[in-house]
């Protein structure tokens, strides 16, 4: 029974990070890092990234000890940190969070904080696939009005290409992707669509001392 998911490719010096299953709870995660804080959010599928705790769908820090926490059911978890293990960030994406901006209003926190795209590492968790994401009109409305790059199957939006596409487009260094659905494995993941309404995947980064 897995609790958490990493990427092999993904590892940052001086970065912990995890893409919690249904399996890992508040309590566990405490568990696993009993000396770090808690930082979330109050989610609201916005476009604002902050460096505090409070109402947005974006938090980064550059402070030892401090779990960011990211929860999701569908929508896109995204990790970064920089190469050098000197600043994480989480974000939280759905389709508005994507086509509203979030990626790159992120990097450009992330930016004005001395962290170029160029320096950063990205890692895509599981979400709801293209298989499995039918969306409305007023979705690929948004997309067509937003000036950002997309990726229709069909009726389908793709969450992870999508991200992928403004993350690249931004020039981040890196991005990796778990190329898991969360609607086609009820036995790993929470799906909204599936009918998982208030239960939320936890996913986590935050930055440790080198050794
Ligand atoms: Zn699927």
């Amino acid at each position: 029974m897995s609790e958490v998911l990493r990427i092999s490719t993904f590892n940052p010096p001086g970065v912990v990070y995890g893409f919690g299953t249904r399996h890992l709870d508040w309590e566990r995660l405490r568990s696993l890092y009993p000396d770090h804080t808690i930082a979330q959010l109050r989610q609201v599928h916005s476009t604002r990234v902050l460096e505090t705790e409070g109402e947005g769908d974006g938090i980064f820090t550059t402070k030892r000890g401090k779990l960011l926490v990211i929860k999701t059911a569908d929508c896109l978890p995204i990790l970064l940190a920089d190469k050098e293990g000197k600043v994480a960030a989480a974000l939280h994406a759905g389709w508005r969070g994507l086509c509203g901006g979030i990626i790159p209003q992120g990097l450009r926190a992330l930016r004005e904080k001395g962290f170029p795209p160029e320096k950063l590492l990205v890692a895509l968790g599981p979400s709801i696939g293209p298989c499995c994401y039918r969306v409305g009109e007023e979705v690929r409305e948004c997309f067509k009005n937003s000036g950002l790059p997309y990726r229709f199957h069909g009726e389908n939006l793709d969450l992870p290409t999508t991200a992928r596409l403004h993350l690249l487009g931004l020039g981040v260094a890196e991005v990796h992707t778990l190329p898991l659905c969360t609607h086609c494995h009820p036995d790993l993941f929470f799906s909204f669509r599936r009918g998982d309404k208030k239960s939320r995947m936890l996913s986590f980064i935050g930055l440790v001392d080198i050794k």
